[in-house]
């Protein structure tokens, strides 16, 4: 061999075998396999005799990390279940969901004036159906503005609402939780199981730690940054008393016909 085909020979035996590799999707929650958080799910799926009805801001599904996928996967077939709409029940929606929307066992999570909170409906009179909004608080609003069949509902809020573990996400205000974390709560008071609440948002801690170890940064809420001048926009008036009334969207104690 000649030193040209000898340097072409070691060129060639430089090119691995292999070919490039493929970014494999899971099977189960659409993600690349190396960011698959299927083994965080609860295995099996968890027995619940409540179930969760997620109704859902068309714009959420492309926004948010898919949590309310986490939870269906995360519970037995049928007990979460997610429809899309800006008003509900619209004619799209099948019969089932006038069903929900007509029965007494339906509760909808919502912080109005009249909601009670969940810790004190009577458990035994259940199991409940609990409607939960998907989306930002201003699309929550106008989906419920827009849904008279949600007025008649009895609503229900969660007042032991801790800071949320969905960091990936700026947070509107402190104790605003995603709707993962939102239904673990609910069921974990509905079912009298504590537990459940750590036991369903665990692919949710996956996929976070996967980000943050990744790059993503960890967000604060908007809510923290503005107490502590660290946001960068001015701050209305509207908004600055809003965050000054402490406890006030996702707690509980907005008024029901408010309309900021
Ligand atoms: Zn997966």
């Amino acid at each position: 061999m000649t030193n040209i085909e000898d340097e072409a020979w070691q060129d060639l035996v430089g090119i691995g075998a292999d070919p490039p590799i493929r970014r494999d999707k899971c099977e189960q929650c659409k993600r690349p396999v190396v960011v698959c958080w299927c083994p965080a799910l609860p295995s099996p799926p968890e027995a619940v005799a409540s179930q969760i009805v997620i109704l859902q801001h068309p714009a959420e599904e492309k926004r948010s990390l898919r949590t309310a996928l986490m939870l269906q996967l995360g519970l037995e077939p049928g007990k979460c279940v997610v429809y899309k709409g800006k008003r509900f029940p619209n004619l799209k929606h099948p019969a089932e969901l006038q069903r929900i929307l007509e029965s007494p066992q339906t509760l909808l999570l919502y912080p109005s004036r009249d909601s009670v909170p969940l810790e004190e409906v009577d458990r035994s009179a259940g199991p409940y159906t609990l409607l939960l909004i998907d989306g930002t608080w201003p699309q929550a609003k106008a989906i419920y503005a827009s849904s008279p069949a949600l007025h008649r509902l009895r609503q229900v809020k969660l007042i032991a609402v801790g800071i949320s573990d969905y960091i990936i996400r700026t947070q509107p205000t402190e104790g605003c939780l995603s709707t993962l974390e939102t239904a673990a709560q609910c069921l974990a008071v509905l079912e009298s199981r504590p537990e459940l609440r750590q036991t369903l948002v665990r692919p949710l801690h996956t996929l976070c730690k996967y980000q943050l170890d990744n790059g993503a940064v960890e967000h604060q809420s908007k809510e923290f940054l503005l107490k502590n001048n660290q946001y960068p926009k001015p701050i209305g008036k509207r908004l600055s008393r809003l965050l000054n009334y402490s406890n006030t969207v996702c707690g509980g104690g907005l008024e029901k016909d408010s309309n900021t």
